[in-house]
């Protein structure tokens, strides 16, 4: 069953609301967090996660689409298509920055101080964007098969600096 619903022309012109700007610079994520491209100018576009913890930002990241899809390549074919699944399976889209994607319980609402926002933009504007409850982001780590984990884990310890590895699933990313 494949409940995704394609993204119309108008989705293009939605501005990336402030949420989901970097709250550490204080304005729009200007560069990949990894390779440091100036993310506007990136044609095959962007990806936003921010992680909270009662309406505080503990971590957040940009990367662009190569460095995303380059991650990603060197997962296990397994994962990824656990992942794939998952996202067709069970993530609705389109249900706003309050509802969680998976469960569509509002944030806060399983009574995990903890949510996530994920969002696929391109230049300025905001393509899509998820939330993930806290109890989902846990489910969503189960998904990663342990080799799939190091992977992860490695790219974040190299790449992400200050950030817990399990702070931060792939999974709870858009798919594009
Ligand atoms: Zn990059
Ligand atoms: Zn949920």
């Amino acid at each position: 069953m494949q409940r995704h619903k394609s993204a119309s022309m108008s989705d293009y012109a939605n501005e990336i609301p402030a949420e989901l700007h970097s709250a550490y610079e204080e304005r729009p994520f200007q560069s990949c967090t990894r390779c440091g491209e100036a993310l506007a100018a990136m044609e095959s576009g962007y990806q936003i996660f921010k992680l909270f913890e009662g309406g505080e930002v503990i971590y957040e990241y940009a990367v662009c689409q190569p460095c995303h899809t380059g991650v990603m390549d060197q997962f296990s074919e397994h994962s990824r298509a656990r992942m794939a699944g998952y996202h067709s399976q069970r993530v609705t889209l389109n249900l706003g920055p309050h509802l969680c994607a998976v469960c569509g319980n509002e944030r806060g609402e399983d009574g995990e101080p903890q949510y996530a926002l994920s969002a696929a933009c391109e230049g300025t504007s905001l393509r899509q964007s998820l939330m993930f409850c806290g109890g989902c982001l846990q489910e969503m780590q189960a998904l990663l098969s342990p080799e799939t984990r190091r992977t992860w884990q490695r790219f974040v310890d190299e790449n992400l600096p200050g950030v817990p590895p399990e702070a931060i699933s792939p999974a709870g990313l858009v798919t594009v």
